[in-house]
């Protein structure tokens, strides 16, 4: 018993140490004792062991202040690593990324994935395939709908009309993989490697052929109490509009999800849109126009309910988020409460890829105690 104490003790003080480091990016052991209040000796011992292990390296030679130059250390980039696999309505997206946060590819395989679970599932086994070194951590699986993360079970996935799939019956061979929701999985990205670095309550609102939201709140998801927090494309801006996925009317995702705005602007693509509207259509700026409204009125009751620091639009937003952000920052300092006044509204820098990196960070947040 006492034994066992001990090792838990040892890998608790060793992932607060790896969270140091990697919050820090480098650091000495000066430091790292400064924020820890771990002894010397300890800080010593684990950080020799977590290099000969190769999960951090000493990474250049610090100024002196005085005594002994110190030794810098970080975490070794190229080496561990883990496979973010983000899975959508047209494609599958796959994103290797070290423990340093170095993305070493992105890749992107296109297939229907709706109703054809079989089909994505067996292409993800082909890709994983060749992922089994000894310094694979594994890989996180994103997917937009209701997850059990602890059961590794997909609930109900509406718009790719998936529901109760438990992954192990379907890549039986391997165990080391995780799941989550794609918005959450975009929070993690922007919490860990992307522009929330220092923001303990924000919310990543995602489009594509719907509309979620990932939730942090002091420094951690929220999931709610059926793990079904964050379905922002399902409050109602317009009681009198159109029917939704979900069985209601008037959902903001019936009128702002990406494929929505193209299908009211006569057009077959977001991207045709986004041209459109840059070159001055006056058909599709009115249609951006009302989108706007529709997100600001969305905003202003998550904003005035949890009084977030930030809120980062991603995914198909990145592509016409930039139209209409003007319109709906102007709403929302507008209508929402004076307690919103620092809260900034920003379009990923990520691109649409924050799901699929934050996907890849599944595996690896053991290591960090997350
Ligand atoms: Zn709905």
């Amino acid at each position: 018993m006492v034994g066992n104490n001990n090792r838990l003790v040892k890998e608790k003080n060793e992932s607060l140490i790896m969270e140091v480091i990697r919050k820090n990016r480098e650091i000495s052991k000066a430091d790292i004792a400064k924020t820890t209040q771990l002894s010397a000796n300890a800080i010593s011992m684990i950080t020799s062991s977590l290099i000969k292990n190769k999960y951090i390296h000493m990474c250049r030679i610090g100024e002196s202040s005085g005594g002994r130059k110190p030794e810098i250390l970080a975490i070794k980039p190229g080496t561990f690593y883990s496979l973010g696999i983000d899975i959508d309505t047209d494609g599958i997206r796959f994103a290797e990324v070290d423990l340093a946060g170095n993305v070493k590819e992105i890749k992107r395989l296109k297939m229907n994935c709706i109703r054809n679970a079989d089909k994505a599932f067996g292409a993800i086994k082909k890709e994983t395939a060749r992922h089994k070194s000894e310094y694979f951590l594994g890989f996180g699986i994103a997917v937009a709908g209701q997850v059990d993360i602890s059961s590794k079970r997909i609930v109900l996935a509406p718009n790719l009309k998936w529901s109760n799939i438990n992954i192990a019956d379907l890549i039986f061979d391997r165990a080391d993989f995780y799941i989550e929701n794609e918005a959450i999985s975009s929070a993690i990205y922007e919490s860990l490697n992307g522009i929330c670095k220092d923001t303990d309550n924000f919310i990543c609102i995602n489009s594509k052929s719907g509309i979620g939201a990932g939730i942090f709140i002091d420094g951690r998801v929220y999931r709610g109490e059926n793990g079904s927090a964050g379905e922002v494309g399902h409050i109602i801006t317009d009681y009198y509009g159109l029917k939704c996925e979900c069985g209601s009317f008037g959902c903001l995702e019936t009128i702002a999800a990406s494929h929505r705005i193209a299908s009211m602007c006569g057009l077959p693509s977001i991207e045709y849109v986004v041209e459109k509207a840059e070159s001055g259509d006056k058909r599709v700026l009115s249609v951006l126009k009302n989108v706007s409204k529709h997100m600001g009125i969305a905003l202003v009751s998550i904003v005035n309910t949890l009084n977030p620091r930030k809120i980062i639009l991603g995914k198909e937003f990145c592509l016409y988020g930039k139209l209409l952000i003007d319109d709906i920052l102007s709403f929302v300092s507008k209508y929402s409460l004076p307690s919103s006044r620092n809260l900034e509204i920003l379009i990923s820098d990520a691109g649409d890829n924050a799901s699929v990196l934050g996907a890849a960070l599944l595996p690896q947040l053991r290591i960090f105690g997350k």
